[in-house]
């Protein structure tokens, strides 16, 4: 019997996916690489292809009818983005190119600004690069130093050695959310709370939470928080870095252009309102349009239901890869503080191999560091293949990969 989440109709919503009908070599795609780029449902892309076909115009409220529609749809779609994340307005809600540059937006605004010798940033040993080389590069150029919380045997934050590093020296705790190696769903709340209390502020990196899980900010708390849009069923090319207002506020710009100023002279600018402050030159307009949609596909849905569905499928994953023996998986045990991924290495095959084996049989997993280097090196493997689970997916497709390993077996054993 299939014990799938019965509060999802998942043949539905796999109808909306026309690409996880494509076949290679006359097999049907298992797409599993969901944590790096989910795929994208017809409603995201013909709300983006209807905009293309109606309303393209440059936004910043040029005086045509199409200006005007697409300055509408643009600005609306932070309106959106806000009220999914519990954010106070559009006024919090900054629209970037990915996670990526919403990290680098408040390490260049914020900490270029306000960092410097003595400073302590504190990050945990599961950082994506995204974070993690962006604070070392900044913490190098104003003096500051980087600190990590230790991840404990079991894949889970040291809480203990959290409240040791955290001190009146800490100026930001940057950690993840969800963990896009381990899969832990870390006590972002409780990091963040640590935080105030030393007068420090927090930085949630959010790119494998939003997508999947309920996520309120002002519940965690969390002074910045960001993600990415093509992680959670919307478009490439668009991100968000949520941010306090009174925080933004106090901030400045880190890129100029047009489009964000209030007034310029020969001698001297000054900037407009926010989010635009910080949205210079030509935004991702179609991109926001498709955001939007996606933000709307997800709600109808359910967070909830998105999150059970995956925590199922990784716990199921988890149960059957962990019965085979020969395979190491990385991370919590399943449980509630554990996402949908299951990251793993099979004994006496390369991650890459076994990617390679799982591609023969138009299974999509990826193979790698996921880009977390030092969290590899602390695992002491160089490489994991990592299976990411989505709305879509369905215990037969695990059924697939954990059968793919045997092939790996006979061609390395
Ligand atoms: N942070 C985490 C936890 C991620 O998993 C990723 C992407 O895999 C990123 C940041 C970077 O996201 P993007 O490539 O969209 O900037």
């Amino acid at each position: 019997m299939s014990s799938q989440n019965l509060a999802l109709d998942v043949e539905a919503i796999r109808d909306e996916f026309p690409i996880l009908q494509r076949e290679f070599d006359g097999q049907q795609v298992v797409y599993l690489d969901n944590a790096a780029t989910t795929q994208t449902p017809d409603p995201v892309v013909d709300a983006m292809s209807d905009y293309y076909r109606e309303s393209n115009a440059n936004v910043h409220r040029g005086i045509h009818h199409l200006s005007q529609e697409a300055s509408e749809a643009y600005e609306t779609a932070h309106d959106r983005v806000a009220e999914f994340i519990g954010a106070d307005g559009r006024e919090e809600v900054i629209f970037t190119k990915n996670t990526t540059e919403s990290e680098n937006l408040l390490a260049y605004s914020w900490g270029l600004n306000e960092l410097g010798p003595g400073d302590e940033v504190v990050l945990t040993e599961m950082e994506h690069h995204a974070s993690l080389v962006t604070w070392q590069q900044i913490a190098k150029r104003t003096g500051a130093s980087v600190e990590y919380i230790r991840v404990d045997e079991d894949g889970r934050l040291d809480m203990d050695h959290a409240r040791e590093l955290i001190t009146d020296d800490t100026e930001i705790v940057s950690a993840v959310h969800i963990s896009n190696t381990l899969g832990t769903i870390n006590p972002v709340g409780e990091l963040t709370e640590l935080a105030h209390e030393h007068d420090a502020l927090s930085f949630i990196d959010g790119a494998q939470a939003v997508p999947n899980h309920p996520v309120d900010v002002k519940e965690i708390d969390a002074d910045f928080y960001a993600f990415s849009g093509h992680k959670m069923a919307g478009p490439t090319g668009i991100g968000v870095l949520y941010g306090k207002q009174e925080l933004l506020e106090a901030m400045e710009p880190y890129l100029y252009g047009g489009g964000m100023i209030r007034k310029v002279t020969f001698e001297e600018s000054t900037w407009g309102e926010l989010p635009w402050k910080f949205e210079p030159g030509t935004p991702p307009i179609a991109e926001a349009v498709g955001l939007h949609a996606a933000v709307d596909w997800l709600e109808e849905i359910g967070m909830e239901q998105i999150r059970d569905h995956e925590q199922e499928l990784a716990r199921y994953a988890y149960e059957q890869l962990e019965d085979e023996g020969d395979v190491e998986i990385y991370g919590p045990e399943p449980g509630e503080d554990r996402g949908g991924l299951v990251s793993f290495n099979l004994e006496g095959v390369h991650a890459h191999d076994l990617t390679s084996i799982m591609n023969d049989h138009t299974i999509a997993v990826r193979a790698g560091d996921h880009c977390t280097q030092p969290l590899h090196d602390k695992l002491g493997v160089p490489a994991s293949t990592r299976a990411s689970f989505y709305v879509y997916n369905t215990r037969d497709e695990v059924d697939k990969l954990v059968a793919a390993l045997d092939d790996a077996r006979q061609l390395f054993a």
